[in-house]
């Protein structure tokens, strides 16, 4: 007797005669007063395995529980099957039932629902088929970016989520205290006293890792982070969470040119991993939502991306003569129209854009010697716009001291930062990646709520 699971049981013939026991929750039972099909899905795949349950062993009364959502075992012989889409089934000798979920009130009684309607149900939609492949295809991801960096000797480094800074520039940040809100303790002017807080002073969640990840990459030659990153922006687009996962790798000795080749290298061997190891939940999701999606992939995968400079892309912008909702000049913020626009319409490529204005990217840089420019990078998808942010640092103490004063960054919050600028610095370079931009791409959603668990946006953290 072995207890498998439906994806081993399907990917190997040899258990077929074999008497095996399967447990999971009911998808669907059908059938009729001779015999009933059930068929059986245990989260390992997207394939369910059919149950088949004679009725001359089994009455109808006993099956009654037996329901969509319930959870159940059972033991038999595996044999081909006859009937169309399955290759086997298992002809049940006995059966047993775990729990029950009643016809009435389990919310995913019937298929076919919305995916705003799952968002309500956040709590039960990893049973559903469209969950369950998209959770598959995020783990996989995971693995896959973790073997990328292992296999090339870079360091995975834990950076903190609380931090004690508020100079990281990327967005908004959660406040973390442990302070009584109704009553905090105050100073002589009347303002709250941090210094009674936890920790002695303000405190966020992190929005991004970078700043730490710089040191362990001038220790460590070159790291990654993943993990969790908060923002408290109120921007309610279907590519933002305020809650959200990170990849930051960090490199000495790299210049912003092979931070391009290392980003690229990196997006084509997650694609490729989850396209080799979850080929049944991607086909499965690309049927079901996005025909164009295995094609889409492939394409990154079979093209090299274009690189070319924030000033070009402008340019191409300004002479395209299409209407844009936001404007086009040197200097503007790029859209994700625009970003989509350079992708879709004009390259029908991944695009790789440099040089941006200063003024527009974060102080940490690589200043230009045009005085206007930095060594930024962005990679640009079709669908997606922007789905890695990074730069070449600027590793000169004097010329990021100077950008620092510039921006009014309080400079006594810097100095463990800049203790990298001040001992054995180094050129070094490294972008972010939004794990949840991933998922998205190669899983072919539209939504970014649908690619994380438990999605938190502004007004939504229920479950
Ligand atoms: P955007 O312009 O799309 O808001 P950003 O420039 O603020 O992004 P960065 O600070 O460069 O983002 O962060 C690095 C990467 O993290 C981005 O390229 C993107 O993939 C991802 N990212 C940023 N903000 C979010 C968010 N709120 N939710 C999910 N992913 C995000
Ligand atoms: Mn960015």
């Amino acid at each position: 007797m072995t207890n498998l699971k439906i994806k081993e049981i399907l990917d190997t013939p040899s258990l077929l005669g074999q008497e095996i026991e399967v447990k999971g929750w009911i998808r669907t039972r059908r059938g009729n007063k001779n015999v009933q099909f059930i068929a059986l899905n245990d989260g390992s795949t997207i394939m369910n395995l059919q149950i088949v349950v004679d009725l001359e062993s089994f009455s109808e009364e006993e099956l009654k529980q037996f329901t969509t959502g319930a959870s159940m075992w059972a033991k038999g012989i595996l044999v081909e099957s006859m009937g169309k889409g399955q290759s086997c089934e298992l002809q049940a000798k006995e059966i047993g039932l775990f729990g029950a979920a009643d016809a009435e009130n389990y919310p995913l009684q019937k298929k076919g629902h919305t995916m705003e309607f799952l968002r309500e149900k956040a709590h039960l939609r990893p049973r559903t088929n469209t969950f369950g492949a998209i959770l598959r295809v995020r783990s996989h991801l995971a693995f896959a970016i973790h073997k990328f960096f292992n296999e090339r000797g870079f360091v995975y480094l834990n950076t903190p989520l609380i931090t004690a800074s508020d100079c990281e520039g990327a967005g908004a940040m959660f406040q973390v205290t442990t302070l009584d809100m109704e009553n905090p303790p105050r100073t002589e002017d009347g303002k709250i006293d941090y210094s009674k807080d936890f920790f002695g002073k303000p405190a966020s969640l992190t929005v991004s890792g970078q700043l730490e990840g710089e040191l362990g990459a001038t220790a460590l030659g070159a790291i990654y982070t993943f993990g969790p990153t908060f923002r408290a922006e109120n921007s309610n687009t279907p590519r933002h969470l305020s809650e959200f996962w990170m990849i930051e790798p960090e490199v000495s000795f790299l210049d912003i040119e092979g931070n391009m080749d290392l980003a690229e290298d990196f997006l084509k061997y997650c694609i490729s991993y989850a396209l080799e190891n979850d080929r049944d939940d991607i086909e499965w999701l690309s049927q079901m939502y996005d025909k164009e999606l295995i094609d889409r992939l492939n394409f990154i995968l079979n093209n090299k991306f274009v690189r070319l400079t924030y000033t070009e892309g402008i340019e191409i912008l300004e002479k395209s003569g299409h209407k844009f909702e936001f404007p086009v000049f040197w200097g503007a913020d790029l859209q994700s129209e625009h970003e989509r626009f350079l992708v879709e319409e004009y390259f029908k490529k991944p695009v790789i854009l440099t040089g941006y204005p200063k003024e527009i990217k974060a102080f940490y840089m690589k200043q230009n010697d045009d005085g206007k420019t930095v060594r930024a990078m962005d990679v640009l998808f079709p669908k997606i716009g922007e789905i890695i942010g990074g730069s070449e640092r600027e590793e000169n103490l004097e010329k990021l001291s100077q950008r620092i004063e510039e921006l009014g960054i309080p400079m006594k919050d810097m100095w463990w930062y800049l203790d990298t600028r001040r001992y054995g610095t180094v050129p070094h370079s490294g972008f972010g990646l939004g794990f949840e931009r991933l998922v998205l791409f190669v899983t072919g959603m539209t939504n970014i709520r649908d690619v994380i668990p438990f999605p938190r946006t502004p007004g939504n953290a229920e479950f």
